[in-house]
């Protein structure tokens, strides 16, 4: 997500003062120092809030949220706390990426949850010295694997649905960037969309943690939604008859159990650089093909 506030603060675009990190989830003290240690846990994967978030998400979230309660209680000195997430503009979200609130608590500090939260100059930076350690060490590991972070960008583009296709992909790693892209006569604009994902992570060596954008709901909500999981558990049958493009999913789901996929989806056509020389490289295919007839 682009634009997404809390998803620039996971990518460290802006910074944040960082209590835990782990492969899916991301903890940090609140901007607005109201209550002492007043701390946000979001998941890495983007969702908007709890409505529309996906149980495995769920649970790595109360996993992290428990720890992080635990070591506020046993460490910190804290007594309790409280647990907050909310759903949706009316509730007075505000934030449209999915995070709890945590508020450490302590027997007669004063604050109630349910009455707009006072300013505290005492910060959690001062009281907490263990969990600074621990940020300390994550942020060490950040260091670590910083470099190992691989971006693919990718789009597809049909002309006629079906009709002739193609896809481009740019793969970037360590600031150097590979160009891939392809086409074929007779598809559909969700199978080139799907096939510019395959041949992008198809030409990464290893197991590698990697960045995926795409403009294609299609392909992402598959992912951030868990369409996959429903598929699977119906035999890959929906009312319909056999999922669409099951050949290519599959190639797909093997590739994300190959690779710990991270999966962003980009507007298509706005003003995002590398969608659109992705979307250039695929129209580009097209065009070969036809001089070519
Ligand atoms: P919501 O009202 O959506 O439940 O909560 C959003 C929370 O995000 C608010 O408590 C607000 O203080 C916090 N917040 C907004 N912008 C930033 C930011 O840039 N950095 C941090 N750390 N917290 C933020
Ligand atoms: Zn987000």
């Amino acid at each position: 997500m682009d634009n997404c506030l809390f998803c620039k603060i996971i990518r460290g675009e802006i910074p944040s003062y960082k209590i835990y990190e782990d492969e899916y989830t991301y903890a940090f003290l609140d901007i607005s120092n109201d209550s002492n240690g007043h701390m946000l846990v979001v998941p890495k994967k983007h969702c908007e809030n709890l409505l529309d978030c996906d149980s495995q998400t769920l649970a790595n979230l109360t996993a992290t949220i428990q720890k992080l309660g635990k070591h506020l209680t046993e460490n910190c000195g804290f007594e309790g706390m409280n647990v907050i997430t909310n759903c949706g503009k009316a509730s007075g979200q505000e934030v449209f990426h999915l995070h709890f609130h945590i508020l450490p608590r302590r027997k007669d500090d004063g604050i109630s949850v349910f009455a707009p939260l006072n300013k505290n100059d005492e910060s959690l930076e001062e009281i907490c010295a263990c969990l600074k350690v621990q940020q300390k060490e994550s942020n060490k590991a950040d260091e670590a694997s910083n470099d190992r972070n691989i971006v693919l960008y990718t789009d597809g583009a049909c002309s006629g649905n079906p009709g002739m296709g193609g896809w481009g992909a740019i793969l970037m790693y360590k600031g150097v960037e590979k160009v891939l892209s392809g086409g074929e006569k007779e598809t559909t604009n969700n199978r080139m969309e799907l096939t510019a994902v395959i041949k992008g992570l198809e030409k990464i060596k290893g197991s590698q943690h990697v960045d995926v954008y795409s403009d294609s709901a299609y392909v992402v909500n598959a992912f951030l939604q868990d369409w996959i999981s429903s598929w699977r558990s119906r035999g890959w049958k929906t009312t319909k008859g056999e999922v669409q493009n099951l050949d290519l999913w599959q190639q797909l789901i093997a590739l994300t159990e190959k690779h710990d996929v991270v999966w962003h989806k980009v507007k298509g056509h706005a003003d995002n650089e590398y969608n659109n020389r992705c979307d250039a490289l695929a129209v580009g295919e097209i065009e070969k093909m036809r001089k070519t007839l």
